[in-house]
């Protein structure tokens, strides 16, 4: 028995205990046994013999108290055991032997010089420091040597014994290396290597050796193949232990790692400990030293579950930080209090065809409440599609206009920005707000033109692509900047824009909803309103599963729709056909229904199409020039046709929950009923089949991302895009909340108490040390 489990199996009669399922008679006589069974085990150890004997002496008496009592003296011992365990379990590194600061050469290590640095370079590896963070991808289990009898095939295991025989075989131009390895009890295991000559220069008959390995078991025999061996002349001599597994490189092996690491650690003790004491005690966390010691060399699993639990609360602590200290940055910065009368807004509205939902009015206030403020508004606004996100954004740019600022509003796509544009240009002239449209595309003079008057202030609203952001756009006097679909623009990206203006509000809109947790990791910097409610009269779109050949079904279904004046979509996920994964492409299945709905008119929407055939194709769609679209997902974003009921998806088995989501969105945005239609093919999995079910039963975008995400993770779910999530190594964002929430809560009380971290100064240069690079962005 090892140490811990002994400790475990202590704490396991005191649970014992505490249900009753041993009676107090016997409690005593139970643990007293147990620990004398385990004497050899107890002597072992420095001072644990008197630990024990004080610990049955306070169980000696319990048979004569009340139950309260033998209750919270049981509960009592749980404290006690998790003491012995720090004490026992747990080890920080020997000090370090020579005086070598943090930054040394990884080359200046003793088994590294140069050729091995270079390799470990490639790791990122450059200084001492750098091993600290470089962790073990998995760990072997060497506490115990082993009897060659009772090892089990599969089973990993370290084994002492003298090398009896040796042979050595050729089969084609394969070299086999074949040792017979006795314990002893006199069992025997044979030990091959594969194309290894050189094992031949250590290993011969006659030498005792310890080896580790995966036994296998095949017609009785035992053997473990390539095991990684170490000669000895007694058995004192076995490394056992918890030994960690690097990821290697071609130069660099598993022992070298092994050595240079051991040496490298000792210097976590030079490391001043940037974890605030308090966060320490209050989470019984183990201090530098001691985690990083315990990453890499574990004294004991216990060892490692506890380095483990800190360096994942340091992980999202720091992050945290970073993101706080960016909010605590920007609202630190003199913004713009804008004296918003209103009276614009009230006229905006009054002309409205419909009447605003709580929900919207609810989020308008917040977002006006915060223009008014001499802060910068940094506030994501969050809606599901068709939620009406859109005139939300506007209410605020008349606000703004009516202060005097210019405003800006950025989306993904042009079509999108041709979209927005078309709409806000109507909605604003009546109120005299001169809009532009400025893409990429946009003609070279008329860029000009545009620039020209965007610095003399003739325009009130631009809106655009990621033209906006390029060196030479510049405003007169930007007050609002407005980003639409912000999960699609990067970090940089936002930051360019904001910068055109001193301290602008920020609106940021998704329509891409984001499970709570996640949002306080990602948007923590930012304040966040939600748009609860859709707008009212709309029904909820039904969503239906089909297999791809019962698409006739629907043909008709959707004949009928037409004839009642609707208008249909049908999505494919690629613009030309493949051969190999056999997808019905959207040209192709244009023709096909181009005759099947002649009557109807069929367009044509797909990636390879040039922005002005893009454009001119949504226009025709809008204006009913024909009523069945057929398209690639560039109609995914925000495109709005009021009198689209019917979405058909083909091989619905390709596209992300979140995009289909995004593409369902764009039916059902009237009183209508509206249908999504998912087809699929016939043999898709029973995984798959199950997550379009449950993405057919709701509408609900929040519980569709967090299906998605489940499905997916986090680094598909954000695609490539840069979202400033780290690679966290032992954070799972989707399954901590609480931790995040602890985390962050702490976070919050030490700039409180501390808004510039003066006393906490380790910590302020460990966060920047990480997240500098982020937090300086702001700072230009
Ligand atoms: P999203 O939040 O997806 O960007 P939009 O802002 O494009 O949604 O709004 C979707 C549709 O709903 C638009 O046609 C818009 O005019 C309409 N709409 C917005 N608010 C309301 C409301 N309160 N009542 C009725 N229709 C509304
Ligand atoms: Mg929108």
């Amino acid at each position: 028995m090892h140490l811990e489990d002994f400790f475990n199996n202590l704490e396991l009669f005191l649970n014992l205990g505490l249900s009753k399922k041993i009676s107090s008679d016997n409690f005593f006589n139970e643990i007293y046994n147990f620990c004398k069974k385990n004497i050899d085990l107890i002597e072992k150890e420095k001072g644990l013999k008197e630990k024990i004997g004080s610990f049955l002496a306070y169980y000696k008496p319990i048979n004569s108290l009340s139950e309260e009592r033998q209750t919270k003296r049981i509960k009592e011992g749980f404290k006690l055991i998790e003491k012995l365990r720090n004490q026992y379990l747990i080890d920080e590194p020997k000090l370090p032997h020579k005086d070598l600061p943090l930054k040394t050469d990884i080359k200046f290590i003793k088994g590294v010089g140069n050729k091995r640095a270079s390799i470990m370079r490639e790791f990122g590896i450059n200084n001492i420091e750098d091993t600290f963070y470089f962790f073990p991808r998995d760990y072997e289990d060497r506490r115990e040597i082993k009897k060659i009898i009772d090892c089990y095939h599969g089973q990993n295991c370290l084994i002492v014994g003298n090398i009896v025989n040796f042979e050595e075989k050729k089969i084609g131009t394969l070299k086999i290396l074949s040792y017979v390895l006795e314990d002893t009890d006199n069992s025997i295991i044979v030990l091959t290597w594969f194309n290894q000559d050189f094992i031949k220069k250590f290993l011969q008959p006659g030498l005792k050796v310890a080896v580790y390995g995966t036994v296998e078991i095949e017609f009785g025999r035992k053997q473990m193949k390539n095991p990684d061996f170490q000669i000895i002349s007694s058995i004192k001599e076995v490394k056992t232990g918890i030994f960690p597994i690097y990821s290697l490189r071609k130069g660099l092996y598993q022992n070298n790692m092994r050595t240079i690491f051991t040496e490298t650690i000792e210097y976590s003790h030079y490391m001043k400990e940037f974890l605030p004491d308090k966060i320490l005690e209050k989470y019984n966390f183990i201090d530098f030293p001691k985690r990083i010691k315990g990453i890499h060399f574990p004294k004991s699993f216990y060892h490692l579950k506890k380095a483990k639990e800190t360096l994942k609360y340091e992980e999202i602590f720091l992050f945290e930080f970073s993101v706080l200290i960016q909010k605590q940055k920007i609202q630190s910065k003199e913004g713009i209090a804008k004296n918003i009368k209103g009276e614009l807004t009230k006229k905006f509205i009054s002309l409205l065809p419909f009447k605003l939902t709580n929900s919207q009015k609810k989020v308008f206030e917040e977002i006006r409440k915060d223009m008014k403020k001499n802060i910068p508004m940094n506030r994501l606004l969050q809606g599901d599609v068709g939620s009406g996100k859109t005139v939300v954004s506007e209410l605020a740019l008349i606000d703004n206009f009516e202060c005097g600022f210019q405003g800006a509003v950025m989306v993904p796509t042009s079509v999108l920005a041709k979209q927005q544009y078309k709409k806000l240009k109507n909605d604003f002239e009546k109120l005299g707000i001169k809009t532009e449209l400025l893409l990429g595309e946009t003609k070279k003079s008329d860029k000009k033109r545009i620039k020209e008057k965007l610095i003399n202030n003739e325009i009130d609203v631009l809106i655009g692509t990621h033209a906006l952001i390029q060196d030479d756009v510049e405003f007169k006097s930007l007050g609002l900047v407005v980003i639409d679909e912000q999960h699609r623009f990067g970090v940089k990206q936002r930051l360019a824009l904001i910068k055109k203006g001193k301290m602008p509000d920020i609106l940021f809109m998704t329509a891409t909803p984001i499970p709570r947790t996640l949002a306080m990791t990602l948007y923590g910097d930012l304040d966040v309103s939600l748009i609860t409610e859709m707008p009212t009269g709309r029904k909820k779109i039904k969503t239906l599963l089909v297999k791809e050949n019962k698409l006739n079904e629907i043909y008709k279904f959707i004949e009928k729709e037409l004839k009642l004046g609707n208008q249909v979509f049908f999505v494919y996920p690629l613009i030309d056909e493949s051969e190999i994964l056999d997808l019905k492409a959207a040209t192709e299945m244009y023709e096909i229904l181009k005759s099947k709905f002649k009557k109807y008119g069929v367009g044509l929407l797909h990636g390879k199409m040039t922005s002005d055939e893009k454009n001119t194709i949504m226009e025709k769609f809008v204006t009913k020039d024909f009523h069945v679209l057929v398209s690639t997902t560039v109609i995914e974003v925000g495109v709005d046709i009021p009198d689209a009921t019917v979405m058909v998806i083909e091989h619905a088995e390709r596209f992300g929950l979140s995009q289909l989501h995004q593409l369902r969105g764009r039916v059902g945005r009237s009183k209508k009923q509206a249908y999504c239609f998912l087809v699929t093919s016939q043999n898709i999995s029973n995984e798959t089949q199950e997550k379009l079910i449950k993405f057919a039963s709701t509408t609900n975008g929040f519980e569709v991302s967090e299906i998605d995400l489940q499905w997916r993770g986090p680094g598909k779910f954000f695609g490539t895009e840069q979202h400033g999530l780290p690679d966290f190594k032992f954070l799972d964002i989707l399954n901590d909340p609480e931790l995040i929430e602890k985390a962050r809560n702490d976070v919050l009380r030490i700039l409180e108490e501390d808004p510039h971290l003066k006393k906490y100064k380790n910590l302020k240069k460990e966060i920047y040390r990480r997240y500098g690079k982020k937090l300086k962005m702001l700072e230009a």
